[in-house]
């Protein structure tokens, strides 16, 4: 039996799985296996990388896979980069499932750089101390800086070398605007910085830095890989069955509760 591939780790992937496996769609949904205690999607999940696009084109091979949906983190730029090469290269159908990213609104004072290094140099020219809503993996660039305390918040433990002048808060979203209020107004925060992840679990730290008339600074997502991307689950899920019509044998549609192939194949 075909399925569809998943790549995952984010609300939207496991939107998206639910939303296919209770149309009977088979999906396999994929996590990179950051996460010590992941929150699993509906239908099937495998865990960890693939040895880069060729590895993956030799796994899209052997499990028979129909197409796939990249809906990982608009940051996690190696493993689209990958996904696009490797579907490209065996002729899987692809499609980057990427939720829009965040737009200033009135009375933000957003200060935007292109990668987490520019952040850490930006920051210490505007406050003493930041708040960090990024990636464990990306506080290394504020290593160096000890004239700036941070509250390092992150899913889980963020990866050495930290800034000497910390306190880690180990939490993760769906976050409130009162309970980033309070994150602010109890640690005297006066700078923010976030990567422009988008979408509406992290966005209240946005508004209570906006309430407090505090700047972020906010890093800009890293270049696509592909050249055509949909920004919502319902877009994914209208696609996905449509790619398995073009190349499922006929018994495989019944079961998947979709329409018989109009013999186009592919
Ligand atoms: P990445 O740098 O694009 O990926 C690095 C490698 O991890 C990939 O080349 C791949 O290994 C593996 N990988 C990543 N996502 C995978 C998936 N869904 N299934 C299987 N393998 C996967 O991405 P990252 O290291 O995960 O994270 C980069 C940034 O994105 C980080 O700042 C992170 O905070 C953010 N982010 C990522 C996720 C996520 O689930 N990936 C979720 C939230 C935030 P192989 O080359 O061996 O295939």
């Amino acid at each position: 039996m075909s399925s569809l591939l998943i790549l995952g780790g984010t609300v939207e992937a496991r939107e998206l799985a639910g939303v296919l496996h209770s149309r009977g769609v088979p999906v396999i949904s994929s996590l990179a296996g950051r996460v010590a205690a992941p929150r699993l999607p509906p239908g099937e999940v495998r865990i960890g990388g693939f040895g880069g696009p060729d590895g993956l084109e030799r796994w899209l091979a052997e499990h028979d896979v129909f197409a796939v949906v990249d809906a990982t983190h608009p940051f996690a730029a190696r493993m689209s980069a990958s996904a696009f090469e490797a579907c490209g290269r065996a002729g899987v159908p692809h499609l980057r499932l990427e939720r829009p990213g965040w737009r200033e609104r009135p009375g933000d004072r957003w200060v935007w750089v292109d990668d987490v290094a520019a952040a850490a140099q930006a920051v210490e020219g505007l406050g003493r101390r930041a708040l960090l809503a990024l990636g464990r993996q990306e506080v290394a660039a504020f290593a160096g800086i000890d004239s700036t305390w941070f509250l390092i918040r992150s899913v889980g433990p963020p990866d050495p070398p930290l800034p000497p002048l910390r306190e880690v808060l180990l939490d993760r979203g769906p976050f409130t605007l009162g309970g980033e209020l309070g994150v602010l107004d109890e640690h005297r925060i006066d700078v923010v910085v976030t990567r422009d992840s988008g979408g509406d679990q992290t966005a209240p730290k946005l508004d209570a830095a906006r309430e407090r008339g505090l700047p972020v600074v906010v890093v800009r997502r890293p270049p696509a890989a592909s050249t055509g991307a949909v920004t919502t689950v319902a877009e994914a899920a209208a696609w996905a069955p449509s790619q398995a019509d073009r190349t499922a044998a006929p018994d495989e549609f019944s079961r998947a509760g979709s329409q018989k192939p109009s013999g186009t194949g592919g």
